[in-house]
């Protein structure tokens, strides 16, 4: 189809031009490059992409010429990609638990900062990292809500384990940090507020000042219908809280978006297959493709439907249940999906805000999966 080779107007040229029957993921580099700048602009710190949300080298190379100058990453693939990509940029090593090659393997690449949410982990880094201009930030959870989903569930020391962390940390001769990640998709600005707070205390506990604090991603994205949420008033609520909790001993702030970042750069085209006996709609991409987010984080709901002429659908919206192309019954998305009332085979569903955690899991499960990435100027039309 020669899709690759061109930069589309729009999601419903591409319709129109090509008929795609494969899913096709559709890059708006000048997006991208907008968010990044407000990011830029607006947190009160350095700005780092979380590399693991989307890695597509086409985003690392537009974040990197919007002006990022940091990177969140948790392999020695990322790593490796990431110097070879943006040689000048910081890697920070912030996947909490690290096998010895894996440690020796960052070293080897110049990492010099690294988190840590266990006494173990820190032992092996303390024996195998040089400490001289090198920073450990200890990982800390609170038991608090507001994301789509937990991250504590898996990292995150207690209050309490990550004031001995912090002093461990500035005994051993590194410098002391600290890092939280409030959970994915975080729609409440009050985590940052309470997560904030608690880093103030584990420093006082701890008697260690923390020369930064990564207040980890959990942007949101814009998943619904309506606003998209306000970044800048997370950013605002950031700074503000900062000065409150730390006084004169503020650290300087660094945040590792994903999602808030990439999310809205993407939007995903896939294809009505059937509507079996006018109920069921099947679409050719699923929970084992692009859409493998959506049981977990919920459903995107900013959706655009455009018939095989590229012409929008504007029916009544009605709540359908959707599958996957795969004949596993778990590949359906979660509860009833709001599409027009008058969807037909053949027509197209956007997804919008498809950036993240999308590509990067897509997998080849029962012969589907076969994803094609196109650049495009806008995704709207
Ligand atoms: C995944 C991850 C992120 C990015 O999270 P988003 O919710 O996509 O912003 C940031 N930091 C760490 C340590 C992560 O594991």
């Amino acid at each position: 189809m020669g899709l690759s080779k061109t930069i589309w107007a729009a999601p419903s040229e591409i319709i129109r031009t090509q008929a795609p029957e494969h899913p096709v993921m559709v890059f708006a580099p000048t997006v991208l490059q907008a968010t990044a700048r407000r990011f830029i602009a607006g947190f009160p710190g350095m700005v780092t992409y979380a590399v693991k949300s989307n890695p597509d080298e086409m985003v690392i190379e537009n974040l990197v010429a919007a002006g990022v100058q940091g990177f969140d990453v948790a392999s020695p693939a990322e790593i490796d990609m990431i110097r070879r990509l943006a040689p000048g940029a910081a890697l920070h090593y912030n996947n909490p638990v690290r096998a010895r090659g894996e440690i020796a393997h960052a070293v080897a690449a110049g990492v010099k900062s690294w988190s840590v949410d266990s006494v173990s982990e820190l032992d092996k880094l303390i024996e195998m990292v040089p400490p001289l201009g090198c920073e450990i930030s200890v990982r800390f959870k609170l038991p608090v809500a507001g994301a789509a989903y937990n991250f504590g569930a898996k990292f995150g020391a207690t209050a309490e384990l990550a004031a001995v962390l912090l002093r461990r940390v500035a005994a051993a001769g590194f410098v002391p940090s600290l890092t939280f990640h409030p959970g994915t998709q975080c729609t409440d600005p009050m985590t940052w507020d309470a997560y904030l707070r608690a880093a103030a205390e584990i420093c006082e506990t701890a008697g260690v000042p923390a020369f930064r604090l990564n207040v980890g991603g959990g942007f949101p994205s814009h998943r619904q219908p309506g606003e998209a949420p306000a970044l800048e008033a997370i950013f605002t609520l950031i700074d503000r809280v900062a000065t409150e909790a730390f006084g004169s001993a503020r650290p300087k702030l660094v945040c590792e978006p994903g999602r808030g970042l990439v999310g809205d750069a993407f939007a995903l085209i896939t294809q009505v297959k059937a509507v079996r006996d006018g109920v069921h709609v099947f679409l050719n991409d699923g929970v084992y493709g692009g859409l493998t987010e959506l049981p977990i984080v919920g459903n995107i709901e900013r959706i655009e439907v455009h018939t095989p002429e590229g012409k929008p659908r504007s029916g009544e919206l009605v709540g359908r249940v959707v599958f996957g192309p795969t004949c596993d019954s778990v590949d359906r998305l979660p509860g009833d999906l709001p599409l027009p009332a008058d969807l037909a085979e053949g027509d197209y569903v956007i997804f919008m805000g498809m950036g993240a955690y999308s590509s990067a899991t897509n997998t080849r499960f029962n012969g589907f999966g076969q994803m094609t990435t196109v650049t495009a100027l806008s995704l709207n039309g």
